[in-house]
Parts: structure tokens; C-alpha cells; sequence
């Protein structure tokens, strides 16, 4: 590594388990690793530890993540499906991964994304036995018209899951449009069945945002039962032969070990798992050969296999002052800054993302191939104003949607040897036609919905795509200039049996000992929803691969 012999290398002892990266896998997986300080623990995180009491109000978010100080502001390389654009794709740089400013929505997917897994060839993937997992960590909040016992969620784990106590008015009419648009009304996307419109669950509780790093990592770290190291950034990975047995990291201008005597487990992220992984030389043997890079193991799979939903908006001014865009006013926020600290309520205290819904474009598909997000304010850059200077223009209201399953894949690269250096992403959005005619299809289905009747008391002009974008043609012309990563990287090293893939069912990489992977990178195919979910599902199977235990049995509910 360039300068290395400037710096010194020391050695900071063994533990029984390595993890890097303390984002929504990792959080968990230290701790359960630890098992009750019964395996000692070590959770390197490349970010700082905190210090942003803002980051515990789930409707900033959309803001917060604005701040490089938390966030690596990854860019993609330009992007030809999107008129040769560079998307911007945030991710959590800071204890606590990408849920410290994610719109904290959580929706698992649909039952056949895993069936499909377990048909690939990962053996003990299917949704019947991933279910128990999901539930595992789940502290489910509200009950359902089925009830709290409807056999999907948990009761008794730590991450709290709920809906929005107070969804504004303009939701409310929202989920009434839905109806007169001829669509089910669904309260758990979770549950039965995923289709229909209806309020989101989101990891929120007491008005605070819940992330895997309050629910699992604080209590271990506060017992000493996990070591987390902030502002550790790996660099590479140590091996014996075959066997990986610890990490160098960088903190400050010092080069760090720290061993692992059973595993090293990668949490890093869609983003950093596959960069270390490249940097440690397991890769594609021709790809690191060009960068100097001696291969340890060829695994051409590492890096590609990139997937992410790409979203377009459609967006209305409002004719009335009831959005959202109430708050952003200095006497409001201020009022409601102090409610939600001081009550826990509020507007400050729920997601901007209230409601939304998974829908399909044509028949005949095996689950929903569309999902749309109401968000019931102008958008997330809209300023703070003086009581005097409010005005309509600061009410609105959002629509983005994408399609669940995009059939475009990308890739990671490294530009070098050196782990300072960026990486190139090249999620080569839109590549396939079939994912812009499903968003074309999306967008006339979210307009059809947002003209129905219950809205026209609120419904202002639509200022996106806008009343001159009316053809096919139009409508892929405004989805190429404006769409955007819905933040959902993942698949960059695929569980498989197949040539492209990096780990077997149990997470291990291919041709490695000791070396697991337990994050948003092992998802062979991008699920129907939202990946924060099914990303800590994957951290909780990983814990008990890793201690050796047998996996807990689920079913179904009828
Ligand atoms: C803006 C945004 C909004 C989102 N909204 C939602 C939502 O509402 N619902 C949902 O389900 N999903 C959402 N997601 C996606 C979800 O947050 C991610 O899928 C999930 O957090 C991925 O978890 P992870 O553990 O794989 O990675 P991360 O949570 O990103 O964690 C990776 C961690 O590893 C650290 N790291 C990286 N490299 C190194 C290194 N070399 N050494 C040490 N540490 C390292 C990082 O700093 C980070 O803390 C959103 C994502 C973003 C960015």
C-alpha cells in the first residue's frame, strides 16, 4: 500500500470474531456473535461513533444524509440509460451503516423473492425458512386487522416496527384515491399478501428512529461484550494460506491488525464489502492483475451482479397549506423539535414516507412489479422559512415509484491498488428496456391514482413530469433526465452454486476459510421492496451459521 512503510503497523490483538462495518448487518451481528460475552467481538467501523441527536428524528433523514461528514456520497460513473448522468448514491458512513438517515420503511419483500433464491440453489433460503429470521429481531408495534398473531412478525425481539400514529391529511386522501382507483387498501405488506396501497411499518418507536445500532449494538457495547473500534477504516484482509485469520485497518495515519481465531465476517456494505474484498486480492484474477494486485482467488463474481431501483417522482403543488411543508417553518419546527424530544410525538417523530404500495402493470405476474411512495411535502431540499414568508408553494406533494425487480445489472471496479482511492460504479441504470417501460407503465398508474376525486380538494397542478409530458415517448424521455437511485444496492457478491457467485448458503466465501459475508452484498436478486429489512434477516441467519447453530425452523401461516 502507497506509504505504508511511512507508518507503523501494530497489532491490536485477537478476538474471536472480526466484523467489519457497523451499518444495519453489522449493528446486529456483533452483537449476536458476542452471544452474552461468551466470543469475544471486534466491530471496525470507517465512521465516526456519533454525536447528531438531529439523526434521531426520523422525518429529517432526507436531509441529514446531505452531510458528507456521515455519508461516503458515492457517484456512479455517467450513466448512458440516464442521458449520461451521474447518480448520486448515499450510503452511512458513521455507527449505525445507512439506517442512520434511511427513510427507516420496513418491508421484507415478496414471499416468491426467496422461493426464487431457494430454486437458484440456496439451499434453506426460501420464505418459509427465512420467515423465522425476520421475526427474530422484530418488535412489532401495531397490530393489523388480522391482528398482532397473524404468524408474520415478532413480538419479542429488539427492532421496533411500526405505523405512523398521526399520517397527515393529505395521506389520508391519498389511501382514499387509491381505492377509487380500483386498488386494495393493504395495513401489512408484510403479512398475507403484498399487494395494495395502505400506511408503511417503519422502524421508528417513541417518536425515535430504531436502528440495529440502538436496538442490538449500544446494550453489547454497553456491556462490554462487543469492542467497536470507530474511524477504523480495513484495508485489506490477513490470511494464513486459504484461511483468512484478521484485518488491517487505518485509523488516523496508523496502519492497525487486529486477528480473528474463528471469523472474519464482512458487513462493509453493497459498496466497500467487494472493494476490500478486491483490495485483499480475491476477485477477478484479470482485474486485480492489471491493478498489481496478487490473486488469492479468483471469484470473477465479486463486484458484479450490481443492483439498485431507480425511482422518478411525480409531484403536485397543493392548494391547500395541510402538507407537511407545515413544519418547515421556524415557530413550527421549532415547537415540534421540542414535542419530539420532550413528548415523543409529533411530526417530526414519524417518517416523511407515510404511504405507499406495491401494484403491478399487467396481469398475470407473480408478485407486484411496481412499488410507489406518498410522501406528503414538496421534497426534501425545502428550506426553513420565517411564519411570514409561508406560502402555497411550500405545500405539495410526491409520488416516487420504480419497478420492484429491474432486469439491469452493474458492476463495482477498483481504480487502483490504494484503499483511499475511489471505486468505479457502474450500475448501468436502465440498460435494459424492459425496466423503462415498467416505470413509464408506473408513472401512468401513479397519475391515474393521484386524479382520482379524494384528491381534487388538495390536488394542485402537477409541476413532474408536467402536463406537456403526455406519450410514451415523452414519459421515457422525463424517466432517462430524472431518475433516481432509490438507495437499494445490493448483490455485488451473490450466494450462488454458479460460476458468479461469492458465497455458499452459509455465507462463506468460495475457496476461503474463515471469511463470511453477511450484508446487503449477498442478495442474489434485488427483492420486491425495500433492502433494509431483508439486509438484517441476512446479518441474523449469518450469526447462527457462524456459531454453529441449527437453523430455527419456521412455517408459513396458513
Ligand atoms: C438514503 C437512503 C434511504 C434508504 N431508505 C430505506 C428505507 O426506508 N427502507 C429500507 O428498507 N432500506 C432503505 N435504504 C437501504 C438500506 O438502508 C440498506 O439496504 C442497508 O442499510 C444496507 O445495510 P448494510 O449493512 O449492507 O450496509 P450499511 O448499512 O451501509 O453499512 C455498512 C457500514 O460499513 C462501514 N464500512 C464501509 N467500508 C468500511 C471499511 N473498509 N472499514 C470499516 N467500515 C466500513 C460503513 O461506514 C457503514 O457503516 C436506504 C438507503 C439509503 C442510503
Amino acid at each position: 500500500m502507497a506509504g505504508k512503510d511511512m507508518r507503523k503497523l501494530r497489532d491490536n490483538g485477537a478476538f474471536d470474531f472480526v466484523v467489519v462495518g457497523a451499518g444495519s448487518a453489522g449493528c446486529l451481528l456483533a452483537a449476536r456473535l458476542a452471544d452474552g460475552g461468551r466470543n469475544s467481538v471486534c466491530l471496525l467501523e470507517a465512521g465516526r461513533k456519533g454525536g447528531d441527536i438531529l439523526y434521531d428524528l426520523p422525518m429529517l433523514a432526507g436531509r441529514l444524509y446531505l452531510n458528507p461528514k456521515n455519508n461516503w456520497s458515492y457517484h456512479t460513473v455517467p450513466q448512458p440509460g440516464l442521458n449520461g448522468r451521474k447518480i448520486f448514491l448515499p450510503r452511512g458512513r458513521k455507527v449505525g451503516g445507512s439506517f442512520i438517515f434511511n427513510g427507516a420503511q420496513y418491508i421484507r419483500g415478496n414471499r416468491s423473492d426467496y422461493d426464487q433464491w431457494a430454486q437458484m440453489g440456496n439451499k434453506g433460503w426460501s420464505y418459509e425458512e427465512v420467515l423465522p429470521y425476520f421475526k427474530r429481531s422484530e418488535k412489532y408495534l401495531t397490530a393489523s386487522a388480522s391482528g398482532f398473531t397473524n404468524g408474520y412478525h415478532g413480538l419479542n425481539g429488539h427492532l421496533a416496527v411500526g405505523k405512523p400514529e398521526n399520517p397527515n391529511v393529505l395521506t389520508q386522501a391519498f389511501l382514499q384515491a387509491c381505492s377509487a382507483a380500483g386498488f386494495p387498501l393493504n395495513d401489512d405488506f408484510n403479512g398475507p399478501r403484498q399487494e395494495g396501497f395502505g400506511l408503511y411499518d417503519f422502524n421508528i418507536s417513541d417518536g425515535r428512529r430504531c436502528t440495529t445500532r440502538r436496538a442490538f449494538l449500544d446494550p453489547a457495547v454497553q456491556k462490554g461484550h462487543v469492542t467497536l473500534v470507530p474511524n477504523a477504516e480495513a484495508t485489506r484482509l490477513l490470511f494464513q494460506g486459504d484461511a483468512v485469520d484478521g484485518v488491517e485497518y487505518q485509523a488516523g495515519d496508523t496502519l492497525f491488525t487486529v486477528r480473528a481465531r474463528r471469523e472474519v465476517v464482512l458487513t462493509a456494505g453493497a459498496m466497500n464489502t467487494p472493494k476490500l474484498l478486491m483490495l485483499s486480492g480475491i476477485g477477478n484474477a484479470e482485474h486485480l492483475s492489471a491493478l498489481g494486485i496478487e490473486t488469492r482467488r479468483h471469484l470473477p463474481g465479486v463486484g458484479e451482479n450490481f443492483m439498485d431501483h431507480i425511482n422518478v417522482a411525480i409531484f403536485h403543488k397543493a392548494k391547500e397549506m395541510v402538507s407537511l411543508g407545515s413544519v418547515l417553518r421556524w415557530d413550527r419546527f421549532a415547537a415540534a423539535t421540542l414535542n419530539t424530544f420532550l413528548r415523543r410525538r409529533g411530526p417530526l417523530s414519524q417518517s416523511a414516507l407515510e404511504a405507499g404500495g406495491f401494484f403491478s402493470t399487467r396481469p398475470g405476474l407473480e408478485a407486484p412489479d411496481c412499488q410507489a411512495v406518498f410522501v406528503p411535502i414538496p421534497g426534501t431540499a425545502a428550506k426553513i422559512k420565517a411564519p411570514w414568508a409561508e406560502t402555497l408553494d411550500d405545500h405539495g406533494f410526491l409520488m416516487p415509484l420504480w419497478p420492484n425487480r429491474p432486469v439491469s445489472r452493474g458492476r463495482i471496479a477498483l481504480r487502483s491498488a490504494n484503499p483511499r482511492d475511489d471505486i468505479d460504479i457502474d450500475p448501468r441504470f436502465m440498460s435494459y428496456r424492459d425496466d423503462l417501460e415498467t416505470t413509464r407503465e408506473a408513472v401512468k398508474i401513479g397519475r391515474r391514482i393521484l386524479a382520482t376525486a379524494p384528491l381534487d380538494r388538495y390536488r394542485g397542478i402537477e409541476v413532474s413530469p408536467g402536463k406537456d409530458v403526455v406519450t410514451d415517448d415523452e414519459i421515457e424521455a422525463f424517466i432517462r433526465e430524472n431518475g433516481k437511485s432509490g438507495h437499494h444496492a445490493c448483490g455485488t457478491a451473490k450466494m450462488g452454486v454458479d460460476a458468479m457467485s461469492v458465497v455458499d448458503n452459509q455465507l462463506r466465501v468460495h475457496g476461503m476459510r474463515n471469511l463470511r459475508i453477511a450484508d446487503a452484498s449477498v442478495t442474489p436478486t434485488i427483492v420486491t421492496g425495500n433492502t433494509n429489512a431483508v439486509t438484517i434477516m441476512v446479518a441474523e441467519r449469518a450469526s447462527d451459521f457462524a456459531l454453529g447453530r441449527a437453523p430455527v425452523a419456521g412455517s408459513v401461516p396458513a
